[in-house]
């Protein structure tokens, strides 16, 4: 570790190689930034290889304004973010990589013949050709900050880097590399962090009209969340699938992720106060107490690094300058349809132009003449 110091640092460590990461280290290729990519897992973009039965919603065609007013309580903190990086500006970014999409009915954007895996492939060679170092099957186990930079640590050599993004993701899905990590190191540099709740997950009942319809579809469907005084707080219309479980598909996952925000606001209030209505199949099952599926299944993690201690005109931390934050590892999220990867998106463009237009101190401009060029130390 005190041999890495005497080296040049590189301008910018990518902590996780998922939805964020990938798209960082994609506009940092573009912003000629020096920068290695670190992921745990073996491969680039697992979580994003299994979006929308690995089919991958990748964004909504949809104005940056309607975006806004659709993602709730994170809309002020990503809006800059979002504003610079609309949906629009990602479609088009897929399409000038030469990805043939599909726009459905509603909007949902997709690449054409159905597969994940090329929207994942599209980043890997974009980097490759770009030369951006990846190192794969490599967790980062600890971040250090020093007097210029950090001391990023794996279990096998260390890297200096003068900037680090922080992209690792929620805690949802565990096996596919999101573990919490990032949320551990902000935790041990002093940051706060909201805690965890499943989002859009589907809601657990015994009801026979459900569960003897188990493994039905029900497309033109329509969820209600109902306050205690009987007043409707949401209404979504769209499918609905019966589980052995109980509930699960678009419309239910909306209505759970709005209960769970809107409990936040009122924590006076409990979910069995709370009552969802599912229509489907000319049947309305009214579920009182509705009850999430665990956190380790859910789409989206619901809290994480708290967002009065990032800067949303950078995403850098306000309380270790150089550290950055994109994606789920922060406390933002969005409903189904393509929101959450376009916010994983739009902070990582932030936070990497954030760095590109950050004042050149000297390390930088020798890490700039280094081009590219990893130091690392092997311990
Ligand atoms: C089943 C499922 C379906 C989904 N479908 C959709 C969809 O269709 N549309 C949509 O918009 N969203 C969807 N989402 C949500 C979306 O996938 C996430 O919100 C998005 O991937 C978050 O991006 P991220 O980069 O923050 O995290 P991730 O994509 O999870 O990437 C984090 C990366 O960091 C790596 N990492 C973690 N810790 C370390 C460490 N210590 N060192 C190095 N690397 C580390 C992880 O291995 C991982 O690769 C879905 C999620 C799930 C689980």
């Amino acid at each position: 570790m005190r041999n890495a110091l005497k080296h040049t640092p590189v301008k910018l460590a990518i902590v996780g190689g998922g939805a964020a990461g990938m798209f960082a280290a994609a506009v940092a290729a573009e912003r000629k930034i020096p920068c290695v990519v670190i992921e745990r897992k073996v491969r680039l973009g697992s979580k994003v290889l299994m979006t929308a039965n690995g089919r991958c919603n990748f964004a909504k065609d949809i104005s940056a304004e309607q975006f806004l007013a659709d993602v709730g309580p994170a809309a002020q903190f990503v809006a800059q973010a979002v504003r610079e990086c609309p949906p629009r500006k990602i479609i088009a970014g897929f399409k000038s990589l030469g990805v043939p999409l599909k726009r459905m009915a509603d909007a949902r954007m997709f690449p054409a013949d159905g597969k994940a895996a090329t929207i994942v492939h599209a980043f890997g060679d974009l980097l490759r050709e770009s030369g951006v170092p990846l190192l794969t099957n490599c967790p980062v186990t600890g971040i250090q900050p020093q007097k210029t930079g950090f001391i990023v640590a794996t279990k096998n050599f260390t890297i200096w880097a003068e900037n680090v993004l922080l992209a690792t993701g929620g805690v949802s899905y565990p096996k596919l590399g999101s573990v919490g990590d990032g949320q551990r190191f902000a935790a041990e540099l002093g940051h706060s962090l909201v805690p965890y709740r499943p989002g859009l997950i589907g809601l657990e009942t015994s009801d026979p009209r459900v569960t003897r319809r188990a493994g039905r579809r029900f497309e033109d469907a329509c969820a209600r969340v109902i306050a205690p005084d009987g007043a409707m707080l949401y209404e979504y219309k769209g499918e609905i699938d019966c589980e052995t479980f109980g509930l699960s598909g678009a419309a239910i996952y909306n209505c759970q992720r709005f209960i769970e925000h809107w409990l936040r606001e009122k924590p006076a209030l409990k979910v069995c106060d709370i009552t969802v209505e599912a229509s489907f199949d000319r049947e309305c099952v009214r579920l009182k107490d509705p009850r999430p599926r665990p956190l380790k299944g859910a789409i989206v993690t619901i809290g994480g690094v708290a967002l009065d201690e990032v800067n949303p005109a950078t995403m850098e931390s306000r309380k270790v300058p150089g550290l950055y934050f994109a994606g789920e590892v922060l406390d933002i999220d969005g409903p189904t349809g393509g929101y959450n990867l376009t916010l994983a998106f739009a902070t990582a463009r932030r936070a990497i132009e954030s760095i590109a237009s950050s004042n050149n101190s000297r390390e930088t401009r020798l890490a700039s003449r280094a081009r590219h060029r990893l130091i690392y130390d092997i311990i």
